[in-house]
């Protein structure tokens, strides 16, 4: 294994355009993990229980960090996501894995069989392989007062936070024809639920009438704002033909965008997701990437993945380096995941897949008009 430090200090050399400072540290391992949340922590665990030499780098802006707590991890039910985190930062520690805190820039091959990540401040990692569990960030619909309830009385997935809310008025903000999804989850939960179709929203009309008939009240026109009350929570959703509606909760679906940067210059490829709300970098069933020796999981590979799934993906992606890295052959593709196909052919899907697709910590709409 090969994790020692050592420091550039009487010279410079260029990364990406960039000059590298004086006195930057480089560090050599086997693998690189870009994100250091579920999926990335996941994947070191796996990779420092067969004695790689890992470094984790991340930026520390998981994507559920506006949410106080956590729903629907086995064994960590209601803890807060930063305690999550601490555990699985210690416990990767425990394994000689080393997790920094920083944000990868840009990731270039150096010969055959070496990456180097450049990180903010000029320091670099170099290392054999790469996997990247960067996540991605939710691009909120442009309504007032939503960015400042998300992850509070605003939010988008029925299953992190649904049954927290059940029983209360619930209003969904339908902005993306994607965002009538999750209606039906968010009907199992409270017999108070409102949809509110935005303007320019080409809705179907038939799931709309399925809802009517189910006791959804359905109101269609611009949503002008959410309305705060005194105590600072959310109060009303304002509609311009419809007045105050109001509601202890709000539901939005949110487009997405995967932070895939870092990768960018070496060509990792993306692909559209089937909601049509942003793209996921490609993989294949192993998450192998379309670049040899960058594999990736979670979130910047599958936007419906909750924390549970999403270390999932990283686990089982942390067992795939480690064996490729002690391989004497070249790691290869293989044939398209189930994964891939579930985002390319919603057709072929169960109902109950389609709606996790669309709605959880998935994805839905920003501006659909
Ligand atoms: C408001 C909200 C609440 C949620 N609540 C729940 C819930 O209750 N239960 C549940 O199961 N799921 C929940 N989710 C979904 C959950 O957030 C995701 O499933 C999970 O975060 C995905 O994990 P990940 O490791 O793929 O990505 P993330 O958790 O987003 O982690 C990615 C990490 O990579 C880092 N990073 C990004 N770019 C770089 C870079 N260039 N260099 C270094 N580091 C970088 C980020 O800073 C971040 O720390 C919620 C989502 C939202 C939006």
């Amino acid at each position: 294994m090969t994790n020692k430090p050592h420091q550039h200090e009487n010279h410079e050399h260029s990364t990406s355009g960039q000059r590298q400072a004086a006195n930057a540290i480089e560090r050599a391992c086997d693998v690189a993990v870009i994100g250091g949340s579920a999926a990335g922590l996941a994947a070191a665990l796996q990779l420092g229980r067969q004695r790689r030499s890992v470094i984790v780098v991340d930026a520390g802006e998981p994507r559920n960090a506006p949410a106080a707590h956590m729903h629907s991890y086995l064994g960590h039910e209601g803890i807060a996501p930063s305690e999550f985190l601490e555990i699985g930062r210690n416990e990767v520690r425990s394994y000689g894995v080393e997790v920094l805190a920083g944000r990868a820039l840009d990731v270039t091959r150096i010969g055959d069989d070496r990456f180097r990540v450049e990180l903010a401040g000029g320091n670099t990692v170099l290392a054999r392989r790469i996997v990247l569990a960067t996540g991605l960030v939710d691009v909120l619909p442009d309504i007032d007062g939503v960015a400042e309830h998300w992850g509070g009385d605003v939010i988008h997935c029925p299953f992190c936070h649904g049954y927290e809310i059940r029983d209360q008025r619930i209003v969904t903000v339908v902005t993306s024809p994607v965002g009538l999804h999750s209606a039906g989850l968010f009907r199992q939960l409270t017999n108070r639920l409102t949809i509110v179709i935005h303007t320019g929203v080409d809705i179907d009309q038939p799931e709309v009438d399925v809802l009517r008939r189910a006791g959804v009240d359905v109101v269609a026109g611009p949503v002008e704002r959410l309305v705060t009350g005194a105590d600072g929570r959310l109060a009303a959703v304002e509609v311009t033909d419809a007045g105050l509606i109001a509601a202890d909760a709000v539901v939005v679906a949110t487009r997405f965008e995967v932070r895939a940067d870092a990768v960018a210059s070496l060509g990792v490829a993306t692909v559209a997701h089937m909601t049509g709300l942003g793209h996921v970098v490609d993989v294949d069933a192993t998450g192998a990437t379309s670049v040899p020796g960058v594999w990736a999981a979670g979130n910047v590979t599958d936007p419906s993945q909750q924390v549970l799934q999403a270390a999932a993906s990283g686990s089982w992606v942390g067992g795939t380096p480690a064996t490729a890295a002690t391989g004497s052959g070249a790691a290869t593709r293989t044939a398209p995941s189930s994964q891939r196909s579930l985002r390319s052919k919603p057709g072929a899907h169960s109902i109950l897949a389609l709606a996790r697709a669309a709605t959880p910590c998935g994805s839905p709409s920003k501006d659909g008009p």
